[in-house]
């Protein structure tokens, strides 16, 4: 889908931000400044009175879908639980040339990093593919670390998708209906790199959370950057009953495969998991 006019404007989609970065905080899966986020507009947005300062950008990855627009992205080394308070001294804003490959980097006076997230390409990376397959003219892109997922995903018999999915999606009726593809599951790669990029790019394709194994997870949304933030919530909640029932001895019965298939036909959900 695409947002529809009169779009959102800077000042909300700072605040959206800092929302979502105050969420992943209150759910513990941004320690210390764990975790980033990104959204790509593809409408204009004048964004040079709160971002004054311009300076020219080479993109780590090719983005021609995303030629044009703008995607605001954290500052590394920054705390998302800060962002709230001074969105401007967190966040830059790019403006993606024509070409595709380079930018112009907008930031405040008051911009407290030096670089951008160090998980730039892979936000670049899965925006691109996102808009050039689906031609939306927003995407926003969570990464975080929750502490249940995080924990699930270093247990080997967790790194099997489909066992994983199993597991997971049988804990509380709204699972399927918000995670309806369930969780993608990558193994471990390592932060930043070119491999986790393309995993993840992969994977985005069919599941809009991915669990990157003994890190975190990314998870997108294309109707705002807090509805990303509540896909990681209802993965990780469904990883905390998961957790628990591993402490309590597995005593639990969780919901059958008829209940869920139940919940996906009363909420006309599509999956390829029932
Ligand atoms: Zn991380």
């Amino acid at each position: 889908m695409s947002i529809p006019e009169p779009f959102p404007e800077l000042d909300e989609l700072l605040v959206s931000i800092g929302e979502a970065g105050q969420r992943m905080a209150e759910i513990d899966a941004s320690e210390g400044a764990a975790g980033n986020v990104s959204i790509y507009i593809g409408w204009a947005l004048d964004v040079r009175r709160r971002f004054s300062i311009s300076e020219p950008l080479t993109l780590p990855v090719a983005v021609r879908a995303l030629a044009g627009g703008q995607v605001i992205v954290t500052g590394s080394g920054r705390r998302l639980r800060d962002i709230r308070s001074d969105p401007a001294a967190n966040l830059g804003i790019v403006t993606i040339r024509a070409d595709g490959l380079s930018g112009e980097l907008h930031t405040s006076p008051r911009r407290l990093f030096e670089q951008l997230t160090s998980e730039w390409n892979s936000h670049l990376a899965v925006h691109d593919d996102l808009v050039s397959r689906t031609g939306t003219n927003f995407h926003a892109i969570v990464h975080a670390q929750p502490r249940h997922l995080t924990y699930l995903s270093h247990v080997p018999e967790y790194a099997d998708e489909a066992f994983f999915n199993q597991r997971l999606l049988r804990w509380e009726p709204e699972t399927i209906v918000n995670l309806p593809s369930g969780i993608g599951v990558l193994p471990f790669q390592v932060p930043g790199s070119a491999a986790l990029m393309e995993a993840t790019v992969a994977s985005m394709r069919t599941h809009r959370v991915v669990l990157w194994s003994k890190h975190g997870v990314m998870a997108r949304s294309d109707r705002s950057v807090t509805r990303a933030a509540d896909r990681i919530e209802y993965a990780e909640t469904a990883a905390a009953y998961e957790y628990m029932d591993l402490v309590a001895g597995g005593r639990a019965h969780r919901l059958t495969n008829e209940e869920v298939r139940a919940v996906a036909g009363a909420f006309g959900v599509d999956t390829p998991l029932l």
